[in-house]
């Protein structure tokens, strides 16, 4: 998977089903953990927090636990949304401004696209009004 991708819940009701089991699962982690920890069992205490700082259960730079989260291959690890838009590695649809032209430079366009199209084939019988 080499592709960017971004996870977002608009349902206000499963955002917060999907924040709660994110808690209950931290606090699962942490917890087992922490026994581990105990019990002097290093190598699977560390194999676990890989595992979770690696999650989505979590934003790698804010700690954000409720927010739209975002997967970056290449470092195997996922960011919010906002994290990965003030750090310009996303841009939200909304947010990349919209081309818009005019009427009049729409007709230059296409004037000058045939210009390039007709130069390219060597035509020469087109006339504009
Ligand atoms: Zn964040």
């Amino acid at each position: 998977m080499d592709t960017i991708r971004t996870i977002k819940i608009k349902n206000k009701h499963l955002q917060r089903i999907h924040n709660n089991l994110r808690q209950i699962l931290i606090k699962a982690v942490l917890k087992r953990c922490s026994e581990l920890q105990k019990n002097g069992q290093k190598k699977d205490r560390d194999k676990l927090w890989f595992s979770f700082i690696k999650s989505i259960l979590k934003c790698d730079i804010c700690y954000s636990k409720t927010s739209d989260m975002v997967y970056f291959p290449k470092w195997e690890r996922w960011f919010c949304v906002s994290c990965a838009e003030k750090r310009g590695w996303i841009r939200e649809p909304e947010s990349i401004p919209q081309l818009i032209m005019t009427r009049a430079q729409v007709r230059h366009f296409l004037i000058s696209l045939e210009d390039i199209l007709a130069r390219k084939t060597c035509r020469t019988d087109h006339h504009y009004a």
